[in-house]
């Protein structure tokens, strides 16, 4: 049963009959939901509203998803508020635009209820990216520890050696499990405006830390088209 506690959000979806399978799927999973048919009357509704969470299609008459996403950002009442694209296929490129834009993730049609809510789920419980991901962190998953204080790596105990630039880039997809990150916020993140590197192509240092981190090179994994992220813990069924 849906309760007063449970979290707000705000659909954005041209076509009547997603926006009912969105809004039917999310109601019945107890979240509240305030659908609207367009860019303009979602953004008049987010401000109204403060959700804790807006789903986003991308094509859509007038104000499209892209410029949606935009004017969010640019907003500081609304510029915190975690938002979800949901794309057709062959929208990649503009998936890559609304992710380096803002947007936390993203969802492509045809998806399933129980993908779509295992999405919403987790942008709700990861919260907003920190840009100062790292420092303190200290990641372990299975045998695979990455520690940010100490900036060191270890597989069973053992260390691996990795460059300066491999070193921030598993830290900062490890540190946002589930997040999808494009290869431009790698770049920028991990090697930076003024960093002198050999390579600026971020698949080679990609390559290389899976290679460092062999039985557990699977935990990053390659999203096609968009970028990389780092694997989810396996969940615990919700309560
Ligand atoms: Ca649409």
């Amino acid at each position: 049963m849906p309760t007063a506690t449970r979290e707000k959000i705000v659909l954005i979806e041209d076509e009547a009959d997603i926006l009912e399978v969105l809004r039917y799927n999310l109601v019945r999973a107890g979240y509240r939901v305030v659908a609207c048919g367009n860019g303009e009357e979602g953004l008049v509704a987010i401000r109204r509203e403060a959700p804790q969470l807006v789903l986003l299609d991308l094509m859509l008459p007038g104000l499209d998803g892209l410029e949606v996403c935009r004017r969010l950002q640019s907003d500081p009442l609304t510029s915190s508020i975690p938002v979800i694209m949901v794309s057709a296929k062959g929208e990649e490129a503009d998936v890559v635009l609304g992710l380096e834009l803002g947007a936390d993730d993203y969802v492509s049609k045809p998806f399933s209820p129980r993908e779509l809510l295992a999405r919403v789920r987790a942008v709700l419980r990861r919260g907003p990216l920190r840009t100062d991901a790292g420092d303190g962190d200290r990641i372990v998953r299975g045998g695979l520890v990455v520690d940010g204080n100490k900036h060191q790596v270890t597989i069973d105990g053992e260390q691996v050696t990795l460059t300066a630039t491999e070193m921030r880039l598993l830290h900062i997809l490890a540190a946002h499990p589930g997040r999808v990150f494009t290869r431009d916020q790698l770049l920028s993140r991990a090697i930076g405006e003024n960093a002198v590197v050999i390579d600026r192509n971020i698949d080679v240092h990609v390559g290389a830390v899976r290679r460092k981190l062999g039985d557990y090179r699977d935990l990053i994994e390659t999203v096609r088209g968009v970028g990389y992220r780092f694997q989810e813990p396996a969940q615990q069924p919700d309560p």
